[in-house]
């Protein structure tokens, strides 16, 4: 294999959250365009004088803290002013839903149409290689949840060259997703001249670069937007170098990629965290999208973690966690398990045996077709 990872800013003492099970490797949501080859730029969880992570803090203060005290009858309202100035009284969209059509993006498109007479607009951008069941969720999605959707789906000679190369890179192959997820649905805003855009969970609930205290509602630009002369990287390659080196067409990456922040803000286009507004909670989401569009899990448990129902859609998935296991030591299950700690589903003893029999186990079912269809036997022994 060519990655030779020599990871910048990573912490060299390894701590453990004493509420989940994150440890000081996790590395938190960051300006993914400039993302390189030594992860140069990554920012990693920070932890209070207490032990405790960023991320239990965000969640704690979400239910429990009594400082803090979240009034979600003041966010809701926070919510219907803003939603209140752009409602569409012309029968056009309105506001913009990204999402695979699991739990958390048809629960958000559900209630801004029910609950706030939104027009929500939905958008997918494809997974590399999608699973059966991924699949037939995301048709489910419009078909019983009753709303429209654009799904983009790249020439699959792109996508698999952009996975190799984040994987030969960066020992990163879900990389070109990410970037797929993050700007696709600004194109469509874009083009469509929808300002809004909601997103799930805030940034804090993972831990962000922000301190709670500054935790705004809505995504930074610099997350999701590029600067006139910024140097984007896609699979850790300046866009220019793919360009001439890999022979890529610029229609061939757009969608991966960001705009420019002058036609953002132009546009006004705003990223919103829907779960600042509204209190979000994992399996709530899950029960109410079963209902709402017959959204199923897996029949198996989910390779290298416990559970049947989070990020089904992508063959790629697997792969993702378990290069961040080898990389930062943090697999499926922590992340999985971390997340149902802090929201109280189990306690951190449990999380710690879960992490134990799971994390970075090898995610062999698509493992073959992984390494077949990109042609990763080049650069990797099996
Ligand atoms: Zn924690």
């Amino acid at each position: 294999m060519k990655s030779k990872q020599n990871i910048k800013n990573q912490p060299k003492k390894i701590i453990y959250c004493k509420k989940c099970v994150y440890s000081n490797q996790k590395v938190v949501p960051s300006k993914i365009v400039e993302d390189d080859q030594n992860h140069s730029n990554r920012i990693f969880l920070r932890f209070g004088k207490d032990g405790v992570c960023s991320a239990c803090e965000a969640v704690e203060k979400k239910f429990t803290d009594k400082k803090y005290k979240i009034d979600w009858k003041q966010r809701e309202n926070q919510l219907r002013d803003i939603l209140d100035k752009h409602r569409s009284r012309n029968g056009s969209y309105d506001c913009i839903v990204p999402g695979s059509g699991g739990k958390d993006s048809v629960f958000q498109a559900h209630m801004l149409k029910t609950k706030y007479n939104m027009n929500p607009l939905t958008v997918t951008f494809s997974p590399a290689r999608y699973t059966d069941v991924g699949m037939k969720n995301f048709h489910k999605w419009p078909e019983n949840g009753n709303v429209n959707n654009f799904l983009y789906s790249p020439a699959g000679n792109i996508y698999g060259k952009l996975v190799r190369l984040a994987f030969e890179n960066m020992l990163h192959p879900f990389q070109p997703f990410i970037f797929g997820q993050r700007h696709y649905a600004t194109h469509i805003a874009n083009k469509f001249k929808i300002p809004l855009i909601f997103l799930g969970e805030p940034f804090s609930e993972f831990g962000s670069e922000e301190k709670y205290e500054d935790e705004q509602y809505f995504m930074p630009l610099k997350y999701f937007t590029k600067k006139k002369n910024q140097n984007v990287k896609l699979a850790g390659i300046e866009i220019d170098k793919l360009l001439k080196d890999e022979k890529f067409k610029i229609s061939d990456l757009e969608y991966f990629l960001p705009l420019d922040q002058t036609l953002i803000e132009k546009n006004k286009i705003q990223i919103l965290f829907f779960g600042y507004f509204e209190n979000m909670m994992p399996q709530e989401n899950f029960y109410k999208a079963a209902e709402i569009t017959d959204f199923r899990t897996s029949d198996e448990r989910t390779e290298g973690t416990y559970s049947k129902y989070n990020s089904l859609d992508d063959k790629i998935d697997g792969f993702h966690y378990w290069t961040s296991y080898i990389k930062f030591g943090i697999g499926r299950a922590t992340e999985e398990a971390s997340n149902e700690c802090r929201h109280g589903y189990i306690n951190r003893e449990e999380a710690i045996n879960l992490v134990k029999k799971y994390d970075g186990e090898l995610p062999k079912k698509h493992f073959k077709e992984f390494c077949k269809t990109w042609s990763l036997h080049k650069s990797i022994s099996i």
